[in-house]
């Protein structure tokens, strides 16, 4: 339901603002694109963003152990990844607006003075980088959107965060302040049962050091927060009881909207905006959510990648498969396996119990060998596999070296000696000087070859659209041997320079993508290549019953 445009109309833009506060690692995302949700059920248009106060211009050159996976827009943007919770809750593509850095506001104020729009000035950071930050956060609602919510990475209190306070605090007076909401979220500490409100009132007292009072505080809690303490914190962070808000750890990360609203959130969210909009309507996610509490059946997908430590390195994927095991009524169980432990003779130890594998992407050559082996297995005994961009790459290499019989094949990547680089650079791209965005980045067109299980799982179109994230290519000069041994080109650029889609003709399921199908992957709505994997993993399980 929309709202109407009579009373949309007169309604000045409105602005959320989310801080952190206490530590780190809170879930404000999971808060700001739950809120985002509730807003769009209110019929309300949303648009969502993250200000991260480092000095790089994007994640892309980062290792996921500082920043978790890097999530790609359409456009092609290295974002944060709670952009991708943005984009799975409020189902909407966001481009490169909606991630913005400390590295990217200096970098444009720095190149403007080098251009020379400041002559004569001192350029400082009040006002030039606080105006470059407010005018990306105003810039952030031209594109037709009623409420922009834009969430403040870090905690309150860092040195870094402070020029985007002082900016958010000013958005107040130009826009309104009828028309900002500050929104804080804090940490409930439980000490022997009991729970301690005194690091959220500290952190609270930050905040009004700069000026922001804090409208609504979102506490996290394991436990639930009595009416006494909703009260000592109203009390002491100047706010009424019914904006202290909890949010409790939930088993499903999709059901937190839903806490989120019993709580009485977006009713509050709201009337402190003024906007007089008509109930929320979740029963469409409501449903999905019991759905996912009713799979009884369990697949179990393999995940062999360098990071499986670090469970945010691959969290799209992870996300993807969840949504994936939708359709065939069965929860995803991801069983992570490193690579660096996976070789040929171990392998059937190690993977002997997975119902699918799936190689996901990454760069360098730390566990190269173990996902080749992970690929050698899969296609050896019929499991189903799925290897996403470098694991794509890794299985074309597994099968140029076992099948083909080109034992010294490897990527140009790792082996820059080797005569036989079935994965290289493109002709046109041999010379890399700048590692920031020069990849083949965001959407690109494929055209699926008919008969491939790739063009059926996407219900037999033609071309698709994907995000890519990625610097080497299938070689085109091993195509033909490659093809000649059984390997199935299953999607190619529509110029037919680039493989897309690899396939192996025969197996139950073999599909290697050199895109990323887990970014565009919603709850209600897989991504056709992930299902059809899952798929065939649940079916694999269930005849080895
Ligand atoms: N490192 C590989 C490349 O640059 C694969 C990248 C990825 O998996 N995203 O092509």
């Amino acid at each position: 339901m929309r709202w109407p445009q009579r009373q949309r109309q007169g309604m000045g833009m409105k602005y959320i603002f989310i801080t952190g506060g206490v530590v780190s690692g809170l879930g404000k995302g999971i808060t700001a694109a739950s809120l985002g949700r509730l807003l769009k059920a209110h019929g309300l248009r949303v648009t969502l963003g993250k200000f991260d106060p480092y000095l790089n211009i994007d994640p892309g050159t980062m290792s996921p152990y500082q920043h978790g996976e890097v999530f790609v827009t359409d456009d092609g943007a290295e974002t944060d990844l709670d952009v991708g919770h943005y984009e799975r809750f409020i189902d909407v593509n966001l481009d490169r607006a909606c991630n913005t850095t400390a590295g990217k506001i200096y970098w444009s104020v720095l190149s403007r003075e080098r251009g020379g729009d400041f002559l004569g000035g001192t350029v400082q950071v009040i006002p030039h980088i606080t105006n470059e930050i407010k005018d990306r956060i105003y810039r952030m609602g031209k594109s037709g959107a009623d409420v922009v919510i834009a969430e403040i990475g870090g905690t309150v209190g860092d040195i870094e965060s402070q020029p985007f306070l002082e900016a958010i605090r000013q958005v107040s007076v130009e826009a309104g302040r009828e028309n900002v909401l500050y929104i804080h979220v804090s940490l409930m500490v439980s000490i022997a049962g009991e729970l301690k409100s005194k690091p959220t009132q500290h952190s609270v007292k930050e905040l009004l050091s700069i000026g922001i009072q804090p409208d609504i505080v979102v506490c996290r809690t394991e436990d639930d927060l009595t009416q006494e303490i909703r009260d000592k914190i109203g009390l002491f962070c100047n706010i009424p009881p019914e904006c202290v808000i909890q949010n409790a750890t939930a088993n499903n990360l999709y059901e937190v909207p839903l806490l989120l609203q019993k709580e009485g959130f977006d009713t509050v969210v709201c009337r402190k905006l003024h906007m007089d909009v008509p109930p929320a309507d979740m029963s469409g996610w409501q449903a999905m959510v019991e759905e996912m509490g009713r799979c009884d059946q369990t697949v179990v997908i393999g995940l062999v990648g360098k990071y499986v430590s670090l469970r945010d390195a691959y969290l799209s994927v992870a996300e993807a498969l969840r949504h994936a095991g939708l359709p065939v009524h069965a929860k995803v169980s991801i069983e992570w396996i490193n690579s660096e432990q996976v070789n040929d003779l171990n392998a059937a130890e190690m993977l002997a119990h997975c119902d699918g594998i799936l190689v996901p992407g990454g760069f360098g050559d730390r566990g190269i060998d173990g996902k080749i082996s992970a690929a050698r297995y899969a296609r050896e005994h019929g499991v189903p596999f799925l290897g996403i961009c470098l694991g794509m790459q890794m299985a074309v290499v597994e099968f140029a070296r076992n099948v083909c019989g080109l034992e010294s094949a490897h990527s140009g990547e790792f082996d820059h000696d080797t005569e036989v680089k079935v994965i290289d650079l493109m002709p046109d791209q041999k010379v890399v000087t700048d590692l920031g965005g020069t990849m083949r980045l965001g959407l690109y067109p494929c055209r699926l070859t008919a008969g491939s299980k790739a063009a059926a799982a996407y219900g037999n179109t033609e071309i698709v659209y994907e995000r890519h994230r990625h610097r080497y290519e299938v070689s085109n000069e091993y195509r033909e041997v490659l093809e000649q041994a059984g390997l199935l080109v299953a999607g190619l650029s529509p110029d037919s320079k680039l493989v897309e889609i690899m396939e192996i003709a025969g197996h139950p399921f073999f599909v290697g993508v050199q895109f990323h199908p887990e970014f565009p992957s919603r709850p209600a709505r897989p991504h056709p290549i992930m299902a059809a994997f899952v798929k065939a993993a649940y079916e694999r399980g269930k005849n080895s019953l």
